[in-house]
Parts: structure tokens; sequence; C-alpha cells
């Protein structure tokens, strides 16, 4: 038997793309096979038996909570029960946040170091910390969502909290 798993490319971070994944999502549901549900509720995982491709399936609550789906790489499902994939629409609301935080003005190197622990990058103007450590203390103020949960899918590698060093310094004028 054949699947149309393979029409399906990843998510791009973009509005459209998840509401329009959220009108399919009925119809794909219909051809995978539900695994597990995790006790978060919002998440559960599917697999598509003919393909062995496992899909997440997620609510966007910045679009009212529409209900989605989006490939996922190979996981076992204990292991994803202990924590599943971020969600491309956490991804997406973060970096559009972020964006909008970095691109504001520049963070000018204050010639002296990160005062974190262990940290070895320059500090900036304004903050005692360096600029991934002065964004840190600017989530914590509620200023900045979060960094979604989850583990990081390889098509959001660019942005991920592993290379937050260059997409920061990207993002700057
Ligand atoms: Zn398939
Ligand atoms: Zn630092």
């Amino acid at each position: 038997m054949s699947c149309r798993c393979s029409e399906f490319a990843d998510l791009e971070l973009e509005r459209e793309q998840i509401k329009q994944r959220s009108k399919q999502s009925k119809t794909l549901l219909a051809d995978l096979s539900f695994v597990v549900t995790h006790e978060d509720v919002e998440h559960a995982l599917y697999r598509c038996d003919s393909c062995g491709c496992l899909w997440q399936r997620a609510l966007a609550w910045n679009w009212g909570n529409i209900e989605y789906l989006f490939k996922i790489p190979a996981i076992t499902s204990d292991d994803w029960l202990v924590l599943p994939f971020v969600d491309p629409d956490s991804v997406l609301i973060w970096v559009a946040m972020m964006e909008r935080f970095l691109t504001q003005g520049t963070f000018e190197p204050s010639g002296n170091p990160c005062r974190r622990d262990g940290c070895e990058r320059p500090g900036i103007k304004l903050s005692v910390n360096c600029l991934v450590h002065h964004i840190e203390s600017v989530q914590r103020l509620g200023n900045l969502p979060a960094t979604p949960d989850g583990r990081w899918l390889p098509c959001y590698s660019k942005v991920s909290p592993d290379s937050l060093d260059t997409y920061v310094a990207g993002l700057q004028p």
C-alpha cells in the first residue's frame, strides 16, 4: 500500500503553512495509526504503516488552537513520551519575537567579559552579560517568550538553541 507522506514537506516557519497543514490534517489522520498521547494531552504520536514515518500532532494556540500534524525524525515512543519535538507554531512565534527584539537596535560590546560563570562571550553595553545571557534575563522578565520546549527538529537547526550565537549575531543590524 502506498502513502502520501512524501508529499508533505517540513513546515516552513510561516503562518499560512501551518493553517494549510491544519486543513489537511483530518485526511492525513485517516491514513495514520495512532501510537500514543503525551501526558500534556496536546501532543500525540502517529505512525504511517506504509512507510514507517512518524508524525506529531499539536495545537497552534495562536491560531485558535487548530490541530495540525508534522513529520518528525525516527524516535521510540518511550523517548518521545519523555520529551516530544518542538512545535513549529511555537518556533515561529519565538523566532518572530526574537527578530523584533534583536533588529530594534545594536547591542554593542562593552569591553567587559560576560559576568555569567563560565561564559567567555564579550559583555554588551546596558547589561552585565553577553547578548545570549542578556536574552535569557529578558526572557525571565517575561519580555521575550521562553525558548520553545522539546527536541529540536533538524529542519529548524538554523534557529536552534545550539546555534543561538550565530543566529543572534546574524540578526544584529
Ligand atoms: Zn507514509
Ligand atoms: Zn554570557
